[in-house]
């Protein structure tokens, strides 16, 4: 799909990649069917074919109608496409491109709304006194020191996980303690900027990438051996962090080290003896996020660890297909987003779990509220 891009209002370096992913496509509509919002609606529109085609002619013509944003703002930002896509169409990078452009056609009352919110849920000074009545779990076991340190590592606390879930960070400073690793908070008073770069507001997301980028940066050179996300969503924004540089510009290098630098703790934990720790519930049921695993690309990661454990790998239909959660998208998306969290969690319980595990709070509040069974990240269950 050829494409000479020359929008005026995003820079030439979003116009070429835009054009240079466009160009990608090679119509076959592979990604149709693992798409979540075709599957519901059937409309080529709500695929990710259709929507490459909406963003292109917005891009080309300069023009696009409130219709065209409604199938935007439909998209889930899954990434379930691109696992699928077999000529590597970066369709989450045309997304975003697509969104801020778009952005004009939102009424004003529209665009005040989505404001509120975003800015809500991605200040921690603004969200924790609203967070604090909507509280998932509280810290439920005793802090753990470690008796020797042999490494320290920074973790990222979130910007609404620490107020709704802080049991999650809790367990994974327990966990690290009992494996010897000192953990120190990753200095954070804001979003890692996926709310932002996700609904078309990137200016915004790119003055709190390069804060992020300062204060890490910083902390890293004191010795901490990664930056660790317990939240795949955040973790995914981060690891893609060299994406939003042109290579020339100063942050390039500095956000590429970032990237490297980042680990799911997943991923962290995949690689050290876990003999000392003890799984706390062997019947669950795993939700694997998409920003995990279209995303990030670990797949299987999580099961692989619960294994060790005595967990039996389940085999969860439509394990690829998002649960509605998808950031601030159960909020202004309500519908569809209900309906996925219903088709996932029918999936999910099919063999009758006491509790449900995922690796991301966003799935874990959305899912918890069609749940009668509790739902926790799983590294809550090593807190034993
Ligand atoms: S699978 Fe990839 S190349 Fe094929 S239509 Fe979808 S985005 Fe385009
Ligand atoms: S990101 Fe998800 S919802 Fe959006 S087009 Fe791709 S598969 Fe569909």
């Amino acid at each position: 799909m050829h494409a000479e891009l020359n929008h005026r209002s995003i820079s030439e370096h979003d116009n070429k990649k835009a054009g240079q992913i466009i160009a990608s496509c090679v119509h076959c509509g592979f990604c149709l069917p693992t798409c979540p919002t075709y599957q519901l609606s059937g409309d080529e529109l709500d695929s990710p074919r259709g929507r490459i085609y909406l963003i292109k002619s917005a891009l080309e013509n300069n023009y696009h109608s409130s219709k065209s944003l409604k199938h935007i703002d439909q998209c889930l930002t899954c990434r379930s496409c691109e696992t699928t896509c077999p000529s590597g169409v970066e369709y989450g990078q045309l997304l975003e491109i697509g969104r801020e452009i778009m952005e004009s056609k939102r009424s004003k009352l529209q665009t005040l709304y989505r404001y509120t919110v975003r800015k809500t849920l991605s200040t921690p000074i603004l969200f924790k006194p609203v967070g604090y009545f909507f509280r998932h779990s509280k810290v439920v076991s005793k802090s753990i020191k470690p008796k020797s340190v042999k490494s320290t590592v920074l973790l990222m606390g979130g910007c609404v996980q620490p107020t709704l879930a802080p049991n999650i960070n809790h367990s994974i400073k327990n966990i690290l303690a009992k494996l010897d690793i000192e953990v120190l908070e990753a200095s954070q008073s804001e979003c890692c900027g996926a709310l932002d770069q996700h609904m078309g507001v990137s200016g915004d997301a790119m003055k709190k990438v390069k804060r992020n980028i300062d204060k890490w940066s910083s902390q890293l050179n004191d010795g901490a051996e990664v930056i660790l996300s317990s939240a795949s969503g955040c973790g995914v924004m981060i690891k893609d962090y060299p994406k939003l540089f042109e290579e020339s510009d100063p942050y390039f290098e500095k956000a590429k080290a970032i990237s490297f630098k980042t680990q799911d703790i997943a991923e962290f934990l995949s690689s050290k003896d876990l003999s000392k720790l003890q799984l706390s519930e062997l019947n669950v049921s795993y939700h694997e996020p998409c920003t995990l695993q279209h995303g990030q690309k670990l797949s299987g990661l999580v099961e692989s660890i619960l294994t060790q454990f005595g967990y039996i790998k389940n085999s969860i239909k439509d394990s690829h297909i998002c649960c509605g959660s998808a950031g601030a998208y159960s909020i202004f998306e309500s519908e569809i987003s209900n309906q996925l969290m219903v088709n996932k969690l029918e999936n999910l319980n099919v063999l009758n779990p006491k509790m449900i595990v995922t690796s991301n709070i966003g799935c874990l509040l959305h899912l918890q509220k069609g749940s009668s069974i509790p739902v926790k990240h799983w590294v809550e269950l090593l807190d034993v």
